[in-house]
């Protein structure tokens, strides 16, 4: 999935303030539901390389179903299930590299609006529940009308290299043996994107930066970020790791990463994570396969 281009899903601005459009679209022939459960878990079929979509059929429940958009000429709704759908399911993490693009820009907006609404049904300034408007892309207070809209945190991701382009990927005490990813971190209140690199790098490997050249981005609806992914040169060498985040890290090279993947003791970032973007963006043609 590459994510610098136009959105294949039309957000319909326009008419999200007209329940009887919405509600004739959910009528309409072919117009489809996602729902998505408590873990981020959707249907899918073909080994995880398209959704599998339910029919929208019934009454419309403006309370509990959502409207993504327009995608491929049908309306696409979604729904926060409160159980895992049944049958072979995937979330964005397994499915997003493999489903086509316009499923993709689906299942990312399903995952984290269904999120949104399950998390925070109250209202922040008075407790009260709140309900959905505009067709789901926000909520609203019937006691003391205050609105809310889902947040999105901003969270920089950056491919460090030494003097001898070798990058630094370093491994959490979570993950799974082997796993490694370039270093990430949140950016804070008050915070540039550039001030929060210096400082998470610094912070988590004592490395100083220069250059920072903007790459891509990408949503990460765990729970609601938005990765801004960057490259950047290291103008210190020695590592000196935050242990209480990182277990282990280095730098490497080219050949040390082809070696320790080929020997299955390294594990390069999921296919569908920025992380991978940039370790591929660094490495050039020929990446090896995750
Ligand atoms: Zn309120």
């Amino acid at each position: 999935m590459e994510w610098d281009g136009v959105s294949s899903l039309d957000r319909v601005e326009e008419h999200r303030d007209d329940f009887a459009w919405i509600a004739r679209q959910w009528a309409a022939g072919g117009s489809v539901v996602l729902p998505v459960g408590p873990g981020g878990r959707f249907p899918v079929t073909s080994g995880g390389k398209r959704l599998d979509f339910r029919a929208a059929t019934g009454e419309l429940d403006p309370a509990t179903v959502h409207l993504l958009g327009l995608s491929a000429g049908r309306a696409v709704f979604c729904t926060a299930a409160e159980e895992e759908p049944s049958g072979v399911t995937a979330n964005v993490r397994e499915a997003g590299h493999l489903l086509p693009a316009d499923e993709c820009d689906i299942a990312f907006a399903a995952t984290a609006l269904t999120n949104w609404h399950r998390h925070e049904p109250h209202c922040s300034a008075c407790g009260a529940a709140t309900e959905p408007r505009r067709a789901g892309l926000m909520r609203h207070c019937p006691e003391c009308g205050r609105s809310s809209w889902p947040r999105t945190d901003p969270a920089v991701i950056v491919a460090v290299t030494n003097a001898d382009d070798e990058i630094l990927l370093a491994h959490q005490h979570t993950w799974a043996p082997g796993r490694v990813s370039v270093l990430a971190g949140f950016v804070e209140t008050g915070e540039s994107l550039e001030q929060a690199l210096h400082r998470e790098i610094f912070e988590e490997a004592g490395i100083r930066l220069a250059d920072l050249q903007y790459v891509a981005s990408q949503p990460w609806p765990f729970p609601r970020s938005l990765m801004l992914g960057f490259r950047a040169r290291a103008t210190t060498t020695d590592l000196v790791f935050d242990q209480e985040e990182l277990a282990w890290g280095d730098w490497y090279s080219r050949d040390r990463v082809r070696e320790e993947v080929g020997a299955g003791r390294l594990f390069l970032p999921m296919a569908s994570s920025l992380a991978n973007l940039l370790v591929r963006d660094w490495w050039g043609e020929d990446a090896p396969p995750v």
